[in-house]
């Protein structure tokens, strides 16, 4: 018997089932209101059987906001916010808003105006430095959470959700890094939970004593000097004494060295933060961060880790993940797969967020038109890649016969070189669930198939096909470097996929994602594995120094050299700083600006500054790049009608590129 598909309660909140879609900046209302984009997007996550729906975050006020953000700071919004609470319970789900103000987070590029925290401590995140909070300003934004909170009881949403977490403003409060006060906010702990209780305190009678009312806490903030899980327990414990309903437990702030989202964390890795408050609370407890499969979310749940379960990059990813679950189908889950690289890397640069695996996330009221094909074609597609099988996906369930045509013996093309790296294996989900979701649908993939220009123009002129799509992907190039007689080098696409010998000193040419993939993966070799390091622990073998020796140097000394500034610019913002922060734990030196003049028996000769000097090594890799492997595209071109090219075929790009442009010759054909 599933408990994440049983009902449940918040407070005077009954619930369908134990799965709350967690706030996800989304950037979707360009002017703080409810529109069609938000309300399709968060119907199509209800529809899906998710059973509450945190909208977030949503504005308070203007000072402490985000770029596109919902806002909750005026009546006027009130209209648009009540199309969006009837747009969800339409599909059966429960939907609250998550107050916001971001404090020292807030960017006065967008805000406008200065930001505001209880003292002027500049933020990493912003680069900027805070005005401090006079008393009175403190009663001010009291009483715009209050207005929020009254105007979304107006509204019709289900309760609301106050942000306590990530470090924003209740959790600058909080925080004796960020809080240096000397007032009645300030000084121990329980001074400094002041502010937080105060904005719950007035919230409360504001709504009535029935309203649910969720926070959302930092489960450890993850900063130096600031909070642990052990404050954070204190103040859950204080927060279900003012009144809250449910606690919604997170991990650490932005500025935290520690990973939380990304792709290397593992999933559920953060849960013991929530089991850890729900030991001390008796209200219910969410558990959040990569909990990416019904099955670990019923794992926790079993448990008795958490109440509930919080997934909100699953459900962009996958909005039909609770019906899936729920009708025995999980293996046609779209898992999120942490890559950050249409949700938070979007947010970072300012975009509305998108979702890599999903080219339909955010667009859901613009696709609504893209229904079944009037006229159903025969199609081939060279290339079971990622955008080749998204392609298929979408067009067979669209009408179309589709079969792909794959010259090896396994599909997924270069997620399998993506997935190398340690910490990068979830790309490999991506081609599992476009197999399986391809199988579903009846697309016929045929293995070992080499296309060449006979074959294919033969089966078109015989009728099999009507339209040919090439994806078939591309292929790393070799830098014009000269290389002494004799001397070879390995490409860093053999490396990545465990072909070619590599020696003790290693140095990778390239410094961008590939070169920085392949140098984490040789990095590791020799390194403590997770058994051992299990064992060491457990039989408390060796000191703390030691384990961390052993868990970081490894067996080769490793070399990236990157000819312009900056190592990794191509990774995303929100996992580079965790792949630079690897890659300096694993003592890889990394030299950018410097230019490679030859590849010799003894080393590498290179230039930087306009000095000279030969680096030693035994192993050279190339990670400079690749070409459009398109020589079947124009072989073709002229003598089919009906022929397009897609993916690293047409052009060497990401893969949400890949994927979004497959989708979208998908629904054009
Ligand atoms: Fe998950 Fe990546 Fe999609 Fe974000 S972009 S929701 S991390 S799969």
């Amino acid at each position: 018997m599933s408990i994440l598909f049983s009902p449940a309660q918040i407070g005077s909140l009954q619930l369908r089932n134990r799965l709350v879609m967690t706030p996800i900046h989304l950037g979707y209302s360009p002017k703080g209101e409810v529109n069609d984009q938000l309300i399709e997007f968060y119907r199509a996550r209800a529809r899906g059987g998710v059973g509450l729906i945190i909208v977030g975050g949503c504005g308070i006020d203007r000072i402490g906001n985000a770029f596109g953000m919902t806002q909750l700071d005026d009546d006027r919004f009130i209209p648009g916010l009540r199309r969006l609470v009837d747009a969800v319970h339409e599909e059966g789900a429960k939907i609250v808003p998550q107050l916001y103000q971001a404090g020292r987070y807030a960017h006065s590029a967008l805000t406008g105006q200065p930001s505001v925290a209880p003292s002027p401590i500049a933020s990493r995140l912003t680069g900027q430095t805070p005005e401090e909070l006079t008393e009175g300003k403190i009663v001010e934004i009291i009483a715009s959470f209050v207005s929020a909170a009254k105007r979304s009881q107006a509204a019709g949403f289900d309760g609301v959700e106050i942000l306590a977490s990530a470090g924003y403003l209740i959790s600058q409060f909080l925080s004796p890094v960020t809080n240096q006060r000397t007032d009645r906010y300030g000084g121990d702990l329980e001074a400094r939970m002041t502010f937080g209780l105060e904005v719950v305190e007035a919230v409360r009678e504001a709504v009535g004593p029935d309203y649910p009312i969720i926070v959302r806490v930092a489960g450890n903030d993850f900063v130096p000097g600031s909070h642990t899980n052990t404050e954070s327990r204190a103040f859950c414990q204080a927060l279900e004494k003012a009144g809250v309903n449910a606690i919604n437990v997170t991990g650490g702030w932005h500025e935290t060295p520690v990973p939380q989202l990304t792709m290397n964390v593992p999933p559920g890795a953060y849960t013991y933060l929530a089991s850890g408050i729900k030991q001390v609370v008796s209200i219910p407890v969410i558990a959040c961060n990569r909990i990416n499969t019904p099955d670990l979310a019923e794992e926790i749940l079993q448990e008795g880790k958490a109440d509930f379960i919080g997934m909100a990059r699953p459900l962009l990813a996958d909005p039909e993940l609770p019906n899936k679950a729920m009708n025995g189908h999980s293996e046609l889950i779209r898992q999120c797969i942490g890559c950050n690289q249409g949700c938070l890397d979007y947010v970072f640069r300012l975009k509305p967020t998108s979702c890599l695996v999903n080219a339909e996330a955010g667009r859901e009221a613009e696709l609504a038109s893209s229904g079944p094909t009037k006229e159903s074609q025969r199609i081939l597609v060279i290339g079971a890649g990622p955008a080749g099988m998204e392609f298929a996906r979408v067009a067979t369930a669209r009408g179309h016969q589709v079969t792909i045509w794959e010259e090896n013996e396994q599909s997924g093309g270069q997620l399998k070189l993506a997935a190398s790296p340690p910490g990068r294996q979830d790309f490999l989900n991506l081609g599992t669930y476009l197999a399986n979701a391809c199988l579903e649908l009846g697309v016929t993939i045929e293995y070992n198939v080499k296309a060449t220009p006979e074959n294919v123009l033969t089966s078109v002129q015989e009728g099999k096909f009507t339209r040919v799509v090439i994806a078939t992907g591309a292929r790393p190039i070799s830098p014009p470097i000269p290389i002494e007689a004799g001397v070879e080098t390995l490409q860093a696409w053999d490396v990545l996929l465990g072909c070619g010998k590599i020696g003790k000193n290693v140095i990778v040419v390239g410094g961008g994602a590939v070169g920085v993939d392949t140098a984490l993966l040789l990095a590791e070799c020799g390194t403590l594995d997770n058994d051992t390091l299990r064992f060491l622990m457990l039989q408390h073998a060796e000191t703390d120094k030691e384990l961390y020796r052993l868990l970081t140097q490894g067996s080769k000394k490793i070399t990236v050299l990157e000819m312009d500034k900056g190592i990794g610019r191509d990774i995303g913002p929100s996992t580079r700083w965790s792949m630079l922060a690897d890659l300096k734990r694993y003592k890889v030196n990394c030299q950018d600006q410097t230019k490679v003049l030859e590849v010799r028996a003894d080393g590498v000769l290179v230039e930087n500054e306009g000095a000279q000097k030969i680096i030693p090594a035994d192993t050279v890799i190339l990670a400079v790049g690749s070409r459009s492997n398109n020589e079947l595209y124009l072989a073709l071109q002229g003598k089919i009608d009906s022929l397009s090219i897609i993916g690293d075929a047409a052009k060497p790009r990401k893969v949400l590129d890949a994927i979004h442009e497959a989708y979208a010759e998908a629904i054009r054909v």
